[in-house]
C-alpha cells in the first residue's frame, strides 16, 4: 500500500481503506507512525527498522499464507523503489501461482509528484527518475543512466540523493548534468514534502550542492526550457511555442 509523501490527506481513499481493514499492518517504523491515525484496535502492527525489507516481505507472505489480510505500507508509491516489487519477487521465488495468496497493489503519490507540486509544475514535459543509491545497483549503471537522461534533456528526479555514508554520488551527478546542461538550469531541492519538517530550496544546477540534501530529499533538475518565476518552477509544455 502506497502511503504518499507523509500527510494523511495525501493517501488515496482506497489505500486508507486497505490499511484500516487489514488484519496486519507491516512497515518501516517511520511510515507505520505516519498512518497511525488510520489503525484500529485489534490490528496486529509490526514496525521494523529501515534495512529489513526482505524480512518484512517474507513475514507478510507468511502471514498471508495463514489467511490473514496483510497491508505492507510503503512510502510514496509502493511500486516505485518501494515494497510492491519486493513482495512480488519473494512470492515468485516461492513458486507462487499468481493467485493465492491474492495480491493487490494500491498506488500512492510518489516523491517526484509531491515534490513537484510544492514548487509548481517542473514535470510538465518528459521526465525520468534515477535513484542514486548504489546499494542494490552498480554505480556504473547509475552513471550511464545519468548521462543518458542529461543528454536527452529529460527533467530528472533524483531519489536517494545522499546519505551519511553516500556523499559523493550527488556531486558526480551534478558534474554529469553540467556536461550537457546550462549551469543556470533550475533545480528544486525538496525535503520531507507534505511533512511538518518540509524544507524547499529553489536553486540552479551550478549551486545545487549548497543546499542541504539528505535521504529525505528529492532533487528535481529542470530541462533546457525549465524556468524559475518567483517561487515557482515551470517546465513549458509548449502551448506558448518553443523557446518562449
Ligand atoms: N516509494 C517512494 C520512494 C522510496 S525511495 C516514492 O514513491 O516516493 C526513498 C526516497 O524517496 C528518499 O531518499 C527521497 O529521495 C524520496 N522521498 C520519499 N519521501 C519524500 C518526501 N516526503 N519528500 C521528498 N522526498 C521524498
Amino acid at each position: 500500500v502506497g502511503t504518499g509523501p507523509g500527510a494523511l490527506n495525501q493517501i488515496t481513499p482506497a489505500a486508507q481503506v486497505a490499511i484500516a481493514q487489514a488484519d496486519v499492518v507491516i512497515g518501516y517504523t517511520l511510515y507505520v507512525d505516519l498512518v497511525h491515525p488510520l489503525l484500529r484496535p485489534g490490528q496486529i502492527v509490526e514496525a521494523t527498522p529501515i534495512t529489513q525489507e526482505r524480512q518484512r516481505a517474507q513475514r507478510a507472505i507468511a502471514l498471508a499464507q495463514w489467511g490473514l489480510t496483510v497491508a505492507v505500507v510503503s512510502s510514496g508509491d509502493c511500486g516505485i523503489y518501494g515494497m510492491a516489487g519486493l513482495v512480488l519477487e519473494e512470492l515468485r521465488v516461492t513458486g507462487w501461482d499468481g493467485k493465492t495468496p491474492e495480491v493487490q497493489v494500491f498506488p500512492g503519490i510518489s516523491a517526484l509528484q509531491s515534490g513537484a507540486s510544492r514548487v509548481g509544475a517542473p514535470l510538465m514535459h518528459d521526465f525520468c527518475a534515477i535513484s542514486l543509491s548504489d546499494l542494490l545497483t552498480p554505480w556504473e549503471m547509475i552513471e550511464k543512466r545519468l548521462h543518458a537522461a542529461a543528454q536527452a534533456d529529460f527533467v530528472t528526479a533524483l531519489y536517494n540523493p545522499k546519505s551519511q555514508s553516500r556523499t559523493t554520488q550527488i556531486a558526480i551527478a551534478q558534474q554529469i548534468f553540467l556536461q550537457y546542461r546550462d549551469p543556470k538550469t533550475p533545480v528544486a531541492i525538496v525535503r520531507a514534502a507534505y511533512r511538518q519538517d518540509e524544507h524547499i530550496v529553489l536553486t540552479t544546477l551550478a549551486d545545487c550542492l549548497d543546499a542541504p540534501i539528505d535521504m529525505l530529499t528529492t532533487v528535481i533538475i529542470g530541462n533546457q526550457s525549465t524556468r524559475l518565476h518567483g517561487d515557482w518552477m515551470i517546465t513549458p509544455r509548449g502551448y506558448l511555442g518553443f523557446g518562449s
